[in-house]
């Protein structure tokens, strides 16, 4: 069971001293990765309570989740959003917590499309029936769903909401029938907690059209009672399928693709792996995020943000922004999965909800 501990929102930071100004050129952090991929949560609270993510004895009816005057306004994420993209970032996420929870979500979909950047989201799918064709409207170019499992026990344990996979599934399907075609499938494994069902989740999603993923269950946060032990690494997960339904290796689509691709030898489509914890991905990693309050984290596992939202508010104008965000990428030099260890497993971090999955 985990622990009940205090979450942490670290004091946040931005370089003490006023930023060099940002010449325009290609930006690379001291491990000479560029700026590419920005996460946004627009909430962090959620209506599923999942054992690995927001374990309901920490996220409790006495949970201070943050005022709305602490959060981002629309209008500030989508400047700083046209700031980002002009440092050469190419894609953005909306995530959270649950992302459909924020009230006139498509709104904001609606102000982030024109700027030109690769615009995705990542639900767990509970309201998608209500929302999907409002997103696709809006401009919104692709759709992540999380479905830990099709077996109605398992699923309801671990969104321990009691949440039936129907209302998933149709959401899925509403999905589709807006027009997001492939949806992509989010499935974190935990070891005997849902394993048994990686074969049947497969199977199930071959030849649909979609793409399921596997995520090893990781570190993140400091509440979800996480032991290597628990972790099934992506070549187990691989080598099971493929004995039912075989598989071989497919090209990255791009340098950073998180997911390794697998397709299936019959030509049932393709599944992802995302190998977190046993194959990390650090080299290549071009991606930040952007907390709900306005903080700026170079890594999922950073232990302190980057406060813009004093920046917005205080007055600076883009130019200010820009260089400091240019300044903070220039001095990236994390690299936490290549390190973890259990005793860094340990230490605490920012809660996933909080700085957006
Ligand atoms: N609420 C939305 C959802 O569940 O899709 C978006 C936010 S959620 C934090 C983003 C993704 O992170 C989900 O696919 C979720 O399964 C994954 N996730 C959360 N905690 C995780 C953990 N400890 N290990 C691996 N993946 C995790
Ligand atoms: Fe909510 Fe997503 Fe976290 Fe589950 S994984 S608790 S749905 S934010
Ligand atoms: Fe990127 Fe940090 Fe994850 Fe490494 S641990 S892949 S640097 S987010």
């Amino acid at each position: 069971m985990p622990q009940k501990v205090i979450s942490i929102r670290p004091q946040s930071r931005m370089p003490g001293t006023k930023a060099p100004r940002y010449d325009g050129s290609q930006l690379a952090d001291t491990r000479g990765r560029p700026m590419r991929d920005l996460r946004i949560s627009v909430t962090d609270r959620c209506n599923f309570r999942c054992t690995y993510c927001m374990p309901r004895e920490v996220f409790d009816a006495d949970y201070k989740f943050l005022p709305h005057e602490a959060i981002l306004s629309f209008e500030e994420i989508a400047r700083l959003a046209g700031i980002f993209i002009g440092l050469g970032v190419k894609k953005i996420r909306l995530t959270g917590g649950e992302p459909l929870l924020r009230k006139g979500l498509p709104d904001l979909v609606a102000m982030l499309a024109p700027l030109g950047a690769d615009l995705t989201l990542t639900t767990n799918g509970s309201t998608l029936v209500k929302h999907a064709q409002a997103l696709k409207d809006a401009g919104l170019d692709r759709l992540t769903v999380s479905l830990d499992s099709l077996d109605e026990a398992t699923f309801r344990a671990m969104n321990d909401a009691d949440f039936p996979v129907e209302k998933v599934l149709d959401g899925i399907a509403a999905a589709a029938d807006s027009g997001f075609s492939p949806v992509k499938i989010n499935m974190v494994v935990k070891r005997g907690v849902n394993d048994q069902q990686i074969v049947e989740a497969a199977r199930h999603w071959r030849d649909s059209g979609h793409i399921l993923r596997f995520i090893e269950f990781m570190d993140v946060g400091s509440t979800n009672g996480w032991r290597m032990d628990d972790v099934i690494p992506s070549a187990e997960v691989v080598r099971r399928i493929s004995e039912a339904f075989p598989l071989e290796p497919v090209e990255a689509n791009y340098a950073g693709e998180v997911a390794g691709r697998w397709r299936y030898k019959d030509g049932a489509g393709e599944i992802g792996v995302i190998s977190s914890v046993t194959q990390a991905f650090c080299a290549d990693c071009n991606r930040m995020r952007l907390s709900t309050e306005g903080s700026l984290y170079t890594c999922l596992f950073a232990q302190q943000g980057h406060d813009l939202k004093s920046l917005l508010r205080g007055g600076a104008d883009d130019d200010a922004i820009r260089d400091s965000i240019a300044a903070v990428w220039r001095l990236r030099d994390d690299r936490y999965s290549e390190l973890r260890t259990a005793e860094t497993a340990k230490k605490p971090k920012v809660e996933m909800s909080y700085i957006g999955g």
